[in-house]
């Protein structure tokens, strides 16, 4: 009763190149059995929907089973079942070409592993990757047909013959060479379910317990949800991590296939962030948590799961960027987060500045790498005040406007990269009236020259580049205390008090009640050096110089006029200059030394 066959197929012995080139990814012959184990009970559910099969169900379920002695993994479902006809078609012929194929672009590329692999889902055949001889027995849900038992050895020959199975459904049983010895290990088997199948749409049992969840919310319709679903959902994801702070339901089918979950996470610990990646599922199995090109790049630190029957996920990475529905999804994902956004920002104007400091980054990112986000996002990003204030560009133009506008018409924005040690600067530029905007992230240096780009007739500058008179540059002129003379010995005391050819001192004439020595450094001195420092502009050599700063005297200020008549001129405009220093952090070594030893004999001496 036995019959034996040829299995068509032109090399001798494929598995051997199968088993070379799937090397690094061998685990995934389990997710590709159990994926054919949980279609052959979706169908079976499907028959029964249509009225095809009117017979008992029964609890639809996969098994997975490692038996170390016998040296056997068996999967096994209460699917549709094969008749022997069925095994020939599918797994002899169909089955086959994909590793036929696989074996005949093998040749062509002259094995070059790079252009081949992960190409082709190789399906049933990756069996092969970790066993010598696989069997089937199967018996089919059809009434009055026999089951049957399939042998393959990793030959091209099989052998099929009856068998006995009572019950609907297939058992695959493998039988585990030797170097695949690892996957005999209940635990390396359970980590591979977990990783693959956790959110399988069929119950999975492994050592008598389910191990998926075959209901994920990612499934479900928005409107059947709580916000407690989605937390909870994402305690499940990534169970050591705090809250998110919000989520977005995605779920479309036209013109692509996609549904999925992705939270906004606490930006707060960045192991967390790098750990807990996006996942990507087909149909609810595990594909990848690499979701490059799926998913934008100012997207990446985001988490959840994204489920697409249309990413192929069994192509290169080149093919994958290039692939059009991946492009679609890209962008779809990119408006979906923009619409969200403005949703909360519009809805719940508090919750959206509370967690701010969270969300600014994927805002600015995205923002600066997506031309279309920007137009979105425009409307909704926040800037913040030194003293806690938020506003939209548009309500931030309108409050500084008045106060702000030089004399060439141009709107100028006043901001600090580090409240603390420019303290002494804010608090000029607010003496003024002016408002000062906190740009302290990473990031917000290159917010900046975007906002200079795309708003017209506005500049941004950091408020120690300038003296305060001249932040905000005006038509009118100061008259000064001093005359001409006057000034140019003024100018000769300090530079020799100073004694330092980076330091360039200028005597102006401000307001007596502006400090009497500021030191600042020119805004497009200390940009040109930033970008020098990230490597760009072709300005390399400007990261090697000596920051060169401005020393401005105020002409104005008593105590430059006292410095003309002392006794000890260069003393006084040293210890002048020093407290300049000191309150903006320069001040320190033998400098710092100095400076205090003269402090404590004025003192004495007064
Ligand atoms: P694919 O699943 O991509 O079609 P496979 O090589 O994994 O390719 O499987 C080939 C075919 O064999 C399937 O399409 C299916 O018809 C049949 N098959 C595989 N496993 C089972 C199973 N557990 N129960 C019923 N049929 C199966």
């Amino acid at each position: 009763m036995e019959e034996r066959g040829n299995i068509s197929i032109h090399t001798e012995n494929i598995f051997p190149i199968i088993k070379k080139f799937l090397y690094s990814d061998h685990e995934i012959f389990l997710r590709e059995l159990v994926s054919n184990a949980v279609d052959a009970t979706q169908k079976m559910k499907r028959l029964s929907s249509i009225g095809e099969f009117t017979g008992d169900l029964g609890e639809l379920k996969v098994k997975v089973e490692v038996d170390k002695e016998a040296r056997t993994i068996t999967i096994s479902d209460n699917g549709i079942g094969m008749t022997a006809e069925e095994i020939k078609k599918y797994i002899n012929q169909i089955a086959f070409s994909g590793a036929t194929e696989f074996v005949e672009r093998y040749k062509e590329t002259g094995g070059d592993k790079d252009q081949i692999i992960g190409q082709f889902g190789l399906g049933f055949y990756s069996a092969f990757m970790v066993s010598d001889r696989v069997e089937i027995i199967t018996k089919s849900y059809k009434d009055g047909t026999e089951p049957a038992h399939w042998t393959c050895d990793g030959s091209t020959e099989f052998a099929i013959a009856p068998a006995h199975k009572e019950t609907r459904g297939t058992n695959v049983v493998l039988n585990v060479t030797e170097d695949s010895e690892e996957f005999l290990e209940p635990m390396r088997i359970r980590t591979i379910l977990e990783k693959y199948c956790k959110f399988l749409p069929v119950a999975v049992e492994f050592e008598g317990e389910v191990i998926n969840n075959p209901n994920p919310i990612w499934t479900k319709q928005p409107s059947e949800l709580t916000d407690e679903d989605y937390k909870e959902f994402y305690k499940e994801l990534y169970p050591m991590s705090e809250a998110p702070l919000f989520w977005i339901h995605l779920n479309v089918d036209y013109p692509f296939n996609l549904t999925g979950i992705l939270y906004f996470p606490k930006l707060k610990n960045d192991f967390e962030v790098q750990r807990n990646k996006i996942q990507l599922y087909s149909r609810q199995v595990f594909i990848t948590d690499e979701v490059k090109d799926v998913v934008p790049e100012f997207l990446m630190l985001l988490h959840g799961v994204i489920d697409s029957p249309d990413i192929p996920l069994n192509v290169s990475r080149s093919f994958l960027q290039a692939d059009s529905s991946v492009k679609k999804i890209n962008t779809y994902i990119t408006k979906k987060v923009a619409d969200k956004l403005n949703e909360i920002f519009k809805k719940d104007r508090t919750a959206f500045e509370t967690n701010w400091d969270d969300i600014s980054v994927f805002v600015k990112y995205g923002m600066l790498s997506d031309d279309k986000f920007y137009e979105k996002a425009k409307d909704f990003v926040l800037l913040q005040n030194t003293e806690g204030k938020y506003y939209t560009i548009e309500e931030y133009k309108a409050l500084v406007q008045a106060n702000q506008t030089d004399k060439n018409e141009q709107l100028v924005m006043l901001y600090t990269s580090d409240a603390e040690k420019q303290h002494a600067f804010v608090e000029a530029a607010q003496s003024r009236s002016y408002d000062v905007l906190k740009l302290d992230t990473v990031i917000d240096s290159h917010f900046i020259g975007m906002l200079e780009q795309k708003l017209e007739k506005t500049t941004l500058k950091r408020v120690d580049s300038e003296t305060v008179n001249k932040l905000i540059e005006r038509d009118e002129t100061k008259e000064s205390v001093l005359n001409d003379t006057e000034k140019e010995e003024l100018k000769g005391v300090y530079e020799q008090a100073i004694d330092n050819k980076n330091m360039m001192v200028e005597v102006a004439p401000m307001s007596p009640d502006d400090a009497p020595v500021v030191i600042t450094l020119p805004e497009f001195m200390r940009r040109m050096k930033d970008m020098s420092r990230a490597g760009g502009g072709g300005m390399m050599f400007m990261g090697d110089m000596p920051d060169t700063y401005n020393v401005t005297i105020n002409a104005n200020h008593p105590l430059n006029q006292r410095v003309l008549k002392a006794e000890e001129k260069s003393k006084m405009a040293r210890q002048a200059f020093d407290l300049a220093l000191l309150s903006q952090n320069m001040l320190s070594g033998a400098a710092l030394t100095n400076f205090v030893k003269r402090s404590f004999e004025i003192m004495t001496n007064e």
